[in-house]
Protein backbone atom coordinates (compact mmCIF):
# COMPACT_ATOMS: atom_id res chain seq x y z
CA UNK A 1 0.00 0.00 0.00
CA UNK A 2 1.36 3.69 -0.61
CA UNK A 3 -0.06 7.27 -0.31
CA UNK A 4 -0.66 7.66 -4.24
CA UNK A 5 -2.99 3.73 -3.96
CA UNK A 6 -4.95 5.55 -1.29
CA UNK A 7 -5.59 8.66 -3.19
CA UNK A 8 -6.67 6.86 -6.49
CA UNK A 9 -8.82 4.77 -4.27
CA UNK A 10 -10.71 7.35 -2.92
CA UNK A 11 -11.01 9.64 -5.75
CA UNK A 12 -13.08 6.79 -7.87
CA UNK A 13 -15.31 6.69 -5.49
CA UNK A 14 -14.24 3.40 -3.40
CA UNK A 15 -14.27 2.88 0.60
CA UNK A 16 -11.23 2.93 2.26
CA UNK A 17 -10.46 -0.02 4.94
CA UNK A 18 -9.90 1.14 8.43
CA UNK A 19 -6.10 0.02 7.45
CA UNK A 20 -5.57 2.46 5.15
CA UNK A 21 -6.90 5.49 6.68
CA UNK A 22 -4.29 4.44 9.38
CA UNK A 23 -1.60 3.86 7.26
CA UNK A 24 -2.19 7.47 5.56
CA UNK A 25 -2.93 9.43 8.87
CA UNK A 26 -0.44 8.24 11.23
CA UNK A 27 2.39 8.37 8.45
CA UNK A 28 1.30 12.03 8.24
CA UNK A 29 1.44 12.72 11.28
CA UNK A 30 5.05 11.52 11.55
CA UNK A 31 5.72 13.62 8.37
CA UNK A 32 6.13 10.72 5.64
CA UNK A 33 3.53 12.01 3.87
CA UNK A 34 3.56 15.54 3.02
CA UNK A 35 1.13 17.96 2.64
CA UNK A 36 0.42 18.13 -0.60
CA UNK A 37 -0.56 14.49 -0.85
CA UNK A 38 -3.00 14.74 2.21
CA UNK A 39 -3.82 17.95 0.86
CA UNK A 40 -5.31 15.68 -2.61
CA UNK A 41 -6.56 12.90 -0.27
CA UNK A 42 -8.69 15.52 1.85
CA UNK A 43 -10.15 17.09 -1.85
CA UNK A 44 -10.79 13.21 -2.80
CA UNK A 45 -12.36 13.03 0.54
CA UNK A 46 -14.22 16.04 0.23
CA UNK A 47 -16.21 15.07 -3.39
CA UNK A 48 -16.46 11.45 -2.51
CA UNK A 49 -17.37 11.55 0.99
CA UNK A 50 -17.02 8.56 3.31
CA UNK A 51 -18.99 6.35 4.80
CA UNK A 52 -20.03 6.23 8.66
CA UNK A 53 -17.83 3.07 9.10
CA UNK A 54 -14.92 5.29 7.19
CA UNK A 55 -15.50 8.33 9.30
CA UNK A 56 -15.44 5.96 12.78
CA UNK A 57 -11.69 4.80 11.63
CA UNK A 58 -10.63 8.61 10.62
CA UNK A 59 -12.21 9.72 13.78
CA UNK A 60 -10.43 6.63 15.76
CA UNK A 61 -7.06 7.22 14.20
CA UNK A 62 -6.99 11.26 14.80
CA UNK A 63 -7.72 10.62 18.50
CA UNK A 64 -4.92 7.97 18.61
CA UNK A 65 -2.34 10.26 17.27
CA UNK A 66 -1.99 11.54 20.89
CA UNK A 67 -3.20 11.24 24.26
CA UNK A 68 -5.96 10.92 25.91
CA UNK A 69 -6.87 13.28 29.12
CA UNK A 70 -6.51 11.30 32.50
CA UNK A 71 -9.22 13.10 34.14
CA UNK A 72 -9.97 10.20 36.76
CA UNK A 73 -8.99 11.96 39.72
CA UNK A 74 -11.79 14.30 38.89
CA UNK A 75 -14.75 13.35 40.85
CA UNK A 76 -17.27 15.90 38.96
CA UNK A 77 -18.88 15.03 35.20
CA UNK A 78 -16.97 15.92 33.11
CA UNK A 79 -19.13 17.80 29.84
CA UNK A 80 -18.24 19.94 26.64
CA UNK A 81 -19.87 21.69 23.93
CA UNK A 82 -18.50 22.54 20.13
CA UNK A 83 -20.26 24.43 17.92
CA UNK A 84 -19.78 23.54 14.21
CA UNK A 85 -18.67 26.81 13.76
CA UNK A 86 -19.91 30.64 12.32
CA UNK A 87 -19.66 34.22 12.83
CA UNK A 88 -19.46 35.84 16.08
CA UNK A 89 -20.24 32.71 17.89
CA UNK A 90 -18.22 33.01 21.29
CA UNK A 91 -20.79 31.03 23.19
CA UNK A 92 -18.02 28.66 24.17
CA UNK A 93 -16.45 31.40 26.18
CA UNK A 94 -19.21 32.47 27.93
CA UNK A 95 -20.98 28.70 28.88
CA UNK A 96 -17.80 27.19 30.13
CA UNK A 97 -17.33 29.16 32.96
CA UNK A 98 -21.35 29.02 33.29
CA UNK A 99 -21.77 25.33 33.68
CA UNK A 100 -18.65 25.43 35.27
CA UNK A 101 -19.87 27.37 38.65
CA UNK A 102 -23.09 24.45 38.30
CA UNK A 103 -20.30 21.65 38.86
CA UNK A 104 -19.66 20.44 35.33
CA UNK A 105 -16.22 19.68 34.84
CA UNK A 106 -15.06 21.23 31.52
CA UNK A 107 -12.01 20.01 29.71
CA UNK A 108 -12.60 22.36 26.60
CA UNK A 109 -10.13 21.66 23.33
CA UNK A 110 -10.76 24.02 20.56
CA UNK A 111 -10.18 25.39 17.60
CA UNK A 112 -9.17 27.93 15.32
CA UNK A 113 -9.99 30.49 12.82
CA UNK A 114 -11.54 28.34 9.59
CA UNK A 115 -12.45 30.48 7.10
CA UNK A 116 -14.93 32.86 7.98
CA UNK A 117 -15.61 31.51 11.08
CA UNK A 118 -14.19 32.32 14.36
CA UNK A 119 -12.09 30.08 16.66
CA UNK A 120 -12.30 30.10 20.42
CA UNK A 121 -8.46 29.84 20.63
CA UNK A 122 -7.48 33.02 18.92
CA UNK A 123 -10.48 34.84 20.40
CA UNK A 124 -8.99 33.82 23.92
CA UNK A 125 -5.78 34.46 22.88
CA UNK A 126 -6.47 38.02 22.02
CA UNK A 127 -6.50 38.77 26.06
CA UNK A 128 -2.42 39.34 26.22
CA UNK A 129 -0.58 36.71 27.89
CA UNK A 130 -3.75 33.92 27.95
CA UNK A 131 -1.87 30.74 27.26
CA UNK A 132 -3.71 27.76 25.29
CA UNK A 133 -0.77 25.32 24.83
CA UNK A 134 -0.45 23.28 27.87
CA UNK A 135 0.38 20.19 28.55
CA UNK A 136 -1.42 17.46 29.59
CA UNK A 137 -0.33 17.35 33.22
CA UNK A 138 -0.53 21.36 33.65
CA UNK A 139 -4.53 21.15 31.74
CA UNK A 140 -5.33 18.41 34.09
CA UNK A 141 -4.13 20.69 37.35
CA UNK A 142 -6.07 23.44 35.90
CA UNK A 143 -9.22 21.89 35.33
CA UNK A 144 -9.05 20.29 39.26
CA UNK A 145 -8.43 23.76 40.56
CA UNK A 146 -10.67 25.57 38.26
CA UNK A 147 -13.36 23.62 36.96
CA UNK A 148 -12.74 24.27 33.54
CA UNK A 149 -9.53 24.21 31.10
CA UNK A 150 -9.52 25.96 27.57
CA UNK A 151 -6.77 24.25 25.43
CA UNK A 152 -5.68 23.75 22.10
CA UNK A 153 -4.61 20.98 20.52
CA UNK A 154 -0.76 20.18 20.57
CA UNK A 155 2.17 17.81 19.72
CA UNK A 156 0.26 15.56 22.55
CA UNK A 157 -3.76 16.13 22.47
CA UNK A 158 -4.72 15.02 18.43
CA UNK A 159 -1.60 16.06 16.38
CA UNK A 160 -3.51 14.69 13.59
CA UNK A 161 -6.30 17.64 14.09
CA UNK A 162 -4.03 20.42 14.25
CA UNK A 163 -2.23 19.27 10.90
CA UNK A 164 -5.08 18.67 9.18
CA UNK A 165 -7.42 21.35 10.39
CA UNK A 166 -4.90 24.23 9.22
CA UNK A 167 -4.44 22.18 5.67
CA UNK A 168 -8.21 22.12 5.65
CA UNK A 169 -8.81 25.72 6.23
CA UNK A 170 -5.78 26.31 3.27
CA UNK A 171 -7.34 23.97 0.57
CA UNK A 172 -10.90 24.97 0.82
CA UNK A 173 -11.72 21.58 2.73
CA UNK A 174 -13.72 22.48 5.40
CA UNK A 175 -16.97 21.76 4.73
CA UNK A 176 -17.02 18.07 4.19
CA UNK A 177 -19.73 15.80 6.32
CA UNK A 178 -16.60 13.25 7.13
CA UNK A 179 -13.97 15.53 8.08
CA UNK A 180 -15.95 17.98 10.25
CA UNK A 181 -17.55 14.56 12.32
CA UNK A 182 -13.89 13.34 12.48
CA UNK A 183 -12.39 16.95 13.28
CA UNK A 184 -14.53 17.70 16.52
CA UNK A 185 -15.16 14.14 17.66
CA UNK A 186 -11.18 13.14 17.72
CA UNK A 187 -11.12 16.44 19.98
CA UNK A 188 -13.96 15.82 22.20
CA UNK A 189 -12.82 12.00 22.54
CA UNK A 190 -9.76 13.05 23.54
CA UNK A 191 -10.99 15.42 26.51
CA UNK A 192 -12.58 11.98 27.97
CA UNK A 193 -16.03 13.24 29.28
CA UNK A 194 -19.26 12.04 30.23
CA UNK A 195 -21.53 14.05 27.84
CA UNK A 196 -21.24 16.49 24.66
CA UNK A 197 -23.19 18.98 23.77
CA UNK A 198 -22.86 20.30 19.97
CA UNK A 199 -24.46 23.37 18.27
CA UNK A 200 -24.99 22.66 14.55
CA UNK A 201 -25.40 26.03 13.01
CA UNK A 202 -27.62 26.75 9.98
CA UNK A 203 -27.34 29.30 7.94
CA UNK A 204 -25.44 31.86 5.21
CA UNK A 205 -22.70 32.26 8.13
CA UNK A 206 -22.58 27.98 8.73
CA UNK A 207 -20.35 25.77 7.21
CA UNK A 208 -23.65 24.23 5.79
CA UNK A 209 -26.19 26.52 4.48
CA UNK A 210 -29.03 24.38 4.08
CA UNK A 211 -31.17 22.42 6.67
CA UNK A 212 -30.66 19.22 4.81
CA UNK A 213 -27.04 18.92 5.08
CA UNK A 214 -26.87 20.29 8.49
CA UNK A 215 -29.00 16.87 9.86
CA UNK A 216 -26.93 14.87 7.38
CA UNK A 217 -23.86 16.24 9.53
CA UNK A 218 -26.04 15.63 12.75
CA UNK A 219 -26.57 12.43 11.76
CA UNK A 220 -23.30 11.68 11.16
CA UNK A 221 -21.88 13.34 14.15
CA UNK A 222 -24.53 11.48 16.43
CA UNK A 223 -23.35 7.60 14.51
CA UNK A 224 -19.74 8.22 15.63
CA UNK A 225 -20.84 9.18 18.57
CA UNK A 226 -22.35 6.31 19.51
CA UNK A 227 -19.84 4.21 17.77
CA UNK A 228 -17.47 5.13 21.04
CA UNK A 229 -20.38 4.88 23.56
CA UNK A 230 -20.02 8.69 24.09
CA UNK A 231 -23.39 10.72 24.99
CA UNK A 232 -24.07 13.27 22.59
CA UNK A 233 -26.81 15.71 22.22
CA UNK A 234 -26.91 18.02 19.30
CA UNK A 235 -28.90 21.47 19.44
CA UNK A 236 -29.52 23.63 15.52
CA UNK A 237 -28.99 27.33 15.92
CA UNK A 238 -29.28 30.11 13.50
CA UNK A 239 -25.77 31.26 11.64
CA UNK A 240 -28.02 33.75 8.85
CA UNK A 241 -26.77 36.84 10.71
CA UNK A 242 -23.94 36.61 13.11
CA UNK A 243 -24.68 35.74 16.86
CA UNK A 244 -24.41 38.99 19.03
CA UNK A 245 -23.23 42.15 17.66
CA UNK A 246 -19.39 41.73 18.06
CA UNK A 247 -17.37 39.37 15.14
CA UNK A 248 -13.46 39.93 15.50
CA UNK A 249 -11.22 38.24 18.54
CA UNK A 250 -11.20 41.34 21.49
CA UNK A 251 -14.85 42.58 20.37
CA UNK A 252 -16.21 39.56 21.12
CA UNK A 253 -14.15 38.36 24.59
CA UNK A 254 -15.76 42.17 25.56
CA UNK A 255 -18.99 41.06 24.44
CA UNK A 256 -18.72 37.89 26.07
CA UNK A 257 -17.56 39.68 29.17
CA UNK A 258 -20.59 41.65 29.22
CA UNK A 259 -23.03 38.49 28.49
CA UNK A 260 -20.87 36.98 31.89
CA UNK A 261 -22.38 39.82 33.66
CA UNK A 262 -26.08 39.41 32.63
CA UNK A 263 -25.79 42.11 30.07
CA UNK A 264 -25.74 40.02 26.74
CA UNK A 265 -27.60 40.42 23.50
CA UNK A 266 -30.62 38.26 23.69
CA UNK A 267 -29.86 36.11 20.89
CA UNK A 268 -26.33 35.41 22.22
CA UNK A 269 -28.19 34.64 25.88
CA UNK A 270 -30.76 31.87 24.40
CA UNK A 271 -28.23 30.18 22.44
CA UNK A 272 -25.88 30.06 25.55
CA UNK A 273 -28.99 29.19 27.89
CA UNK A 274 -30.13 26.28 26.22
CA UNK A 275 -26.70 24.86 25.41
CA UNK A 276 -26.18 24.80 28.96
CA UNK A 277 -29.13 23.73 30.22
CA UNK A 278 -28.70 20.02 27.97
CA UNK A 279 -25.56 20.20 29.42
CA UNK A 280 -26.81 19.53 32.73
CA UNK A 281 -29.46 17.70 31.60
CA UNK A 282 -26.95 15.08 30.19
CA UNK A 283 -24.92 15.44 32.95
CA UNK A 284 -27.90 14.47 35.37
CA UNK A 285 -26.90 17.31 37.09
CA UNK A 286 -30.69 18.75 36.40
CA UNK A 287 -33.46 16.28 35.37
CA UNK A 288 -35.47 18.24 34.01
CA UNK A 289 -34.42 20.33 30.82
CA UNK A 290 -37.07 23.61 32.17
CA UNK A 291 -35.47 23.68 35.20
CA UNK A 292 -32.26 23.16 33.54
CA UNK A 293 -33.05 26.96 32.12
CA UNK A 294 -34.03 28.60 35.30
CA UNK A 295 -30.30 27.22 36.92
CA UNK A 296 -28.33 28.57 33.91
CA UNK A 297 -30.47 31.77 33.08
CA UNK A 298 -30.38 32.87 37.03
CA UNK A 299 -26.47 31.63 37.30
CA UNK A 300 -25.72 33.95 33.86
CA UNK A 301 -27.30 36.96 35.21
CA UNK A 302 -25.53 36.55 38.69
CA UNK A 303 -22.36 37.60 37.72
CA UNK A 304 -20.96 34.17 38.69
CA UNK A 305 -19.71 32.82 35.10
CA UNK A 306 -17.55 36.49 34.70
CA UNK A 307 -15.63 35.78 38.26
CA UNK A 308 -15.11 32.20 36.96
CA UNK A 309 -13.84 33.38 33.80
CA UNK A 310 -11.34 36.23 35.86
CA UNK A 311 -9.99 33.26 37.46
CA UNK A 312 -9.47 31.37 34.65
CA UNK A 313 -7.56 34.31 32.96
CA UNK A 314 -5.22 34.51 35.78
CA UNK A 315 -4.55 31.00 36.28
CA UNK A 316 -3.73 30.70 32.11
CA UNK A 317 -1.35 33.75 32.28
CA UNK A 318 -4.12 36.28 31.14
CA UNK A 319 -3.46 40.00 31.80
CA UNK A 320 -6.65 40.58 33.83
CA UNK A 321 -6.45 44.18 33.96
CA UNK A 322 -8.11 44.06 30.45
CA UNK A 323 -10.50 41.64 31.40
CA UNK A 324 -11.76 44.04 34.49
CA UNK A 325 -11.33 47.34 32.36
CA UNK A 326 -11.63 46.50 29.00
CA UNK A 327 -11.77 50.47 27.70
CA UNK A 328 -7.53 50.06 28.61
CA UNK A 329 -7.50 47.51 25.99
CA UNK A 330 -5.72 49.24 22.72
CA UNK A 331 -8.40 50.19 19.97
CA UNK A 332 -7.68 50.17 16.03
CA UNK A 333 -6.54 53.19 13.72
CA UNK A 334 -10.12 53.02 12.04
CA UNK A 335 -13.40 52.62 13.88
CA UNK A 336 -15.58 53.21 11.18
CA UNK A 337 -19.27 54.03 11.59
CA UNK A 338 -21.63 53.10 8.53
CA UNK A 339 -24.06 54.84 8.48
CA UNK A 340 -27.71 53.32 6.98
CA UNK A 341 -29.13 55.11 3.63
CA UNK A 342 -32.87 54.67 4.32
CA UNK A 343 -34.83 54.14 7.48
CA UNK A 344 -36.83 51.05 7.72
CA UNK A 345 -36.36 46.93 9.94
CA UNK A 346 -33.66 45.41 9.28
CA UNK A 347 -34.94 42.24 7.25
CA UNK A 348 -31.61 40.72 7.15
CA UNK A 349 -27.57 40.44 7.91
CA UNK A 350 -25.37 38.29 5.39
CA UNK A 351 -23.49 36.57 8.39
CA UNK A 352 -20.80 35.34 5.63
CA UNK A 353 -20.45 38.34 4.02
CA UNK A 354 -19.89 40.05 7.76
CA UNK A 355 -17.24 37.25 8.27
CA UNK A 356 -15.56 37.37 5.47
CA UNK A 357 -15.43 41.59 5.70
CA UNK A 358 -14.20 40.69 9.60
CA UNK A 359 -11.33 38.58 7.68
CA UNK A 360 -10.20 40.79 5.47
CA UNK A 361 -9.64 43.59 7.59
CA UNK A 362 -7.61 41.58 9.67
CA UNK A 363 -9.90 39.46 12.46
CA UNK A 364 -8.79 36.20 10.53
CA UNK A 365 -6.78 34.63 8.31
CA UNK A 366 -6.52 33.87 4.87
CA UNK A 367 -3.06 32.21 4.81
CA UNK A 368 -2.02 29.63 7.80
CA UNK A 369 0.51 31.88 9.33
CA UNK A 370 -1.30 35.13 8.76
CA UNK A 371 -1.38 36.86 11.52
CA UNK A 372 -4.14 37.97 13.29
CA UNK A 373 -5.00 41.54 14.74
CA UNK A 374 -7.07 41.02 18.04
CA UNK A 375 -8.73 44.14 17.73
CA UNK A 376 -9.98 43.99 14.18
CA UNK A 377 -13.65 43.07 13.47
CA UNK A 378 -17.33 44.39 13.00
CA UNK A 379 -19.64 45.58 15.68
CA UNK A 380 -22.94 45.64 14.66
CA UNK A 381 -24.74 48.51 16.04
CA UNK A 382 -28.20 46.94 14.17
CA UNK A 383 -29.61 43.59 14.28
CA UNK A 384 -32.48 41.91 12.67
CA UNK A 385 -35.96 42.76 14.02
CA UNK A 386 -34.56 46.80 14.81
CA UNK A 387 -35.36 50.18 13.23
CA UNK A 388 -32.94 51.79 12.05
CA UNK A 389 -33.23 55.25 11.00
CA UNK A 390 -31.75 57.09 7.60
CA UNK A 391 -28.21 58.43 8.97
CA UNK A 392 -27.93 55.99 11.75
CA UNK A 393 -25.29 53.44 12.47
CA UNK A 394 -25.74 50.26 11.10
CA UNK A 395 -22.62 48.74 12.13
CA UNK A 396 -18.82 49.82 12.78
CA UNK A 397 -15.48 48.39 11.44
CA UNK A 398 -12.60 48.20 13.67
CA UNK A 399 -9.21 48.05 11.53
CA UNK A 400 -5.37 49.03 11.26
CA UNK A 401 -5.17 48.59 7.59
CA UNK A 402 -4.94 51.11 5.01
CA UNK A 403 -8.91 50.10 3.56
CA UNK A 404 -10.88 52.85 1.28
CA UNK A 405 -13.88 53.62 3.39
CA UNK A 406 -16.36 54.05 0.06
CA UNK A 407 -16.05 50.16 -0.52
CA UNK A 408 -16.37 49.40 3.35
CA UNK A 409 -19.54 51.34 3.35
CA UNK A 410 -20.75 49.45 0.37
CA UNK A 411 -20.03 46.25 1.89
CA UNK A 412 -21.85 47.00 4.73
CA UNK A 413 -24.78 48.07 3.05
CA UNK A 414 -24.38 45.25 0.50
CA UNK A 415 -24.84 42.55 3.54
CA UNK A 416 -28.02 44.89 5.34
CA UNK A 417 -31.16 44.18 3.86
CA UNK A 418 -33.60 46.98 5.08
CA UNK A 419 -37.25 46.82 4.60
CA UNK A 420 -40.43 49.11 5.47
CA UNK A 421 -42.82 46.67 7.19
CA UNK A 422 -42.06 45.69 10.84
CA UNK A 423 -40.18 42.19 11.33
CA UNK A 424 -40.05 40.28 14.22
CA UNK A 425 -36.17 39.20 15.56
CA UNK A 426 -35.69 35.25 14.45
CA UNK A 427 -35.88 32.30 17.33
CA UNK A 428 -31.89 31.42 17.39
CA UNK A 429 -32.70 27.99 18.71
CA UNK A 430 -33.94 26.35 15.48
CA UNK A 431 -34.38 22.25 17.14
CA UNK A 432 -33.19 19.73 18.57
CA UNK A 433 -31.30 16.37 16.87
CA UNK A 434 -33.01 13.26 16.65
CA UNK A 435 -32.39 10.19 14.87
CA UNK A 436 -32.41 9.45 11.53
CA UNK A 437 -31.59 13.05 10.28
CA UNK A 438 -34.52 14.71 12.18
CA UNK A 439 -35.64 17.52 14.24
CA UNK A 440 -37.47 18.66 17.04
CA UNK A 441 -38.30 21.48 19.22
CA UNK A 442 -38.50 21.50 22.57
CA UNK A 443 -36.39 18.71 23.00
CA UNK A 444 -38.64 17.14 25.99
N1 LIG B 1 -14.96 22.68 14.37
C1 LIG B 1 -13.95 21.77 14.37
O1 LIG B 1 -13.35 21.51 15.40
N2 LIG B 1 -13.63 21.17 13.23
C2 LIG B 1 -14.25 21.43 12.08
O2 LIG B 1 -13.92 20.82 11.09
C3 LIG B 1 -15.30 22.36 12.05
C4 LIG B 1 -15.63 22.99 13.22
Amino acid sequence: MNALQIIAKKQAGNELSGSEIEYFITNYVSGHIPDYQMAALLMAIYYQEMSTEETYFLTRIMLESGAVLDNSSILQPKADKHSTGGVGDKVSVILAPLVACLGVSVPMISGRALGHSGGTLDKLESIPGFDVRLSVSDAIKKLRKNGLVFMAQTEELVPADRRIYALRDSTSTVRSVPLITASILSKKLAENIDALVLDVKIGKGAFFTRQEYALKLSDRLLAVSEKFGLKTSILFTDMDQPLGRSVGNWLEIKESLETMQGNGPSDLNDVTIALGAEMLVQTRIERHYDKAIRLVEQTLKSGAAYEKFLKVVKSQGGKVKYIERPSQYPTSRLVHGIKSERSGYVSSIDALKIGVLAMDVGAGRIMVNDQIDPKAGVFLNKKVGEYVERGEVLATVHTDMNIDVAALNARIWDAFQIVRRKVTAPDPVLGYAVKDGKCKWPPY
